[in-house]
């Protein structure tokens, strides 16, 4: 994967700059095994890449420098929990890139964003995805997918996702991933319902729910099969039925305003509303685009919902623009 040559995708006329945009994704099914003694949990994911896009463009610099705008900063209607300093997955990107390559890491990395920070929809995952494939553009380090693909499970278990896009079964951390055929286009509403949820606290309280035996403790996953099955045949109704996450009833105990989004969404029509990955973003399967923006409208007059979306996938993964 790269483009060096001035002109090519993703160099915009004039600056040297170039930009990337990677997707949001939704786990349509996160099965969570036990506790690994490495402190992660083995999975059993299967990712959608849905059409709701972070971009990062990148211009020549001295050293590194870091520009957030959009959603989930101060400049944006959400909260400010996006880091512009070394914390930025975007900027661990950059070096990473740069040691692997052996160049010098010199960019200036300007980050747009649209998916909501710390929602379950990989936001941070995507912004790191598109960082690599701008800056191996802009640097010309002449990186293959498979490295890209390398140096992105070692920035986060969802990056390796957020950079093939698609649908994909993830194991493992979710870094380990075998592409999934689905036929048609799948559309989503998505409604994210108040501040970010710390992923960390999400599988900790699985965690407490299992060894006290309020939840099953995870050694037996649910079965992927009936999921794929439904992507690869549809109708909509079929993957309604066989979308499942172990991370929703830990949400929803961290959040009572979460119970209350999946009722609404209920409520307004919404077919089997589903936390999105450690949430707090309910998605909601519509039988087609009409009836998502149906849905969304609705949904945004509930109250109970700081951002609404309508959106389908499966989308492409992280790649140049321009
Ligand atoms: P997960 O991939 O675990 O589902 P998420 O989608 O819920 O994560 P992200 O939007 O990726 O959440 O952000 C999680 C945290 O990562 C944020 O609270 C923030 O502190 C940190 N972070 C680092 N880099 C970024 C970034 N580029 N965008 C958003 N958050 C980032």
């Amino acid at each position: 994967m790269s483009n060096a040559t001035s002109g090519g995708p993703g160099r915009l006329a004039g600056n040297g700059a170039v930009a990337a945009r990677a997707p949001a994704k939704v786990n349509v099914h996160l099965g969570v095994g036990p506790l690994r003694p490495d402190g992660f949990h083995e999975l059993q994911t299967v990712f959608m890449a849905v059409s709701l896009f972070d971009t990062v463009t990148v211009r020549p610099a001295e050293g590194i420098s870091l520009a957030v705008r959009g959603e989930g900063t101060d400049t944006g209607r959400g909260p400010a929990s996006v880091p512009a300093d070394r914390r930025n997955l975007v900027w661990q990107a950059a070096e990473l890139l740069a040691r692997h390559a052996g160049v010098p890491a010199e960019a200036h990395l300007e980050i747009d964003k649209t998916i909501a920070a710390a929602a379950g929809l990989a936001g941070g995952s995507a912004d790191a995805a598109a960082a690599l494939v701008a800056l191996d553009a802009l640097w010309g380090t002449r990186a293959t997918r498979g490295d890209l693909a390398g140096l992105a499970a070692q920035l986060g278990s969802d990056v390796p996702f957020s950079l093939l896009g698609g649908v994909a079964l993830g194991t493992g951390r979710g870094e380990r991933l075998s592409p999934v055929l689905a036929r048609r286009r799948w559309d989503w509403v998505l409604g994210i319902a108040g501040e970010g949820l710390s992923t960390p606290t999400v599988y900790a309280e699985l965690d407490e729910l299992r060894a006290a035996g309020a939840l099953p403790d995870g050694e037996v996953p649910a079965s992927t099969e009936p999921v794929i099955a439904a992507l690869r045949s549809g109708p909509v109704t079929a993957l309604a039925a066989a979308l499942g996450n172990d991370l929703q009833a830990p949400a929803l105990r961290l959040r009572p305003e979460l119970r209350r989004a999946m009722r609404a969404a209920t409520e307004a029509g919404a077919r089997a509303p589903l936390v999105s990955g450690s949430g707090p973003t309910v998605a909601a399967l519509a039988d087609d685009e009409d009836a998502a923006v149906r849905l969304a409208a609705e949904l945004a007059g509930a109250g109970v919902f700081r951002t609404v979306r309508a959106v389908h996938g499966p989308v492409h993964g992280a790649r140049l623009v321009g």
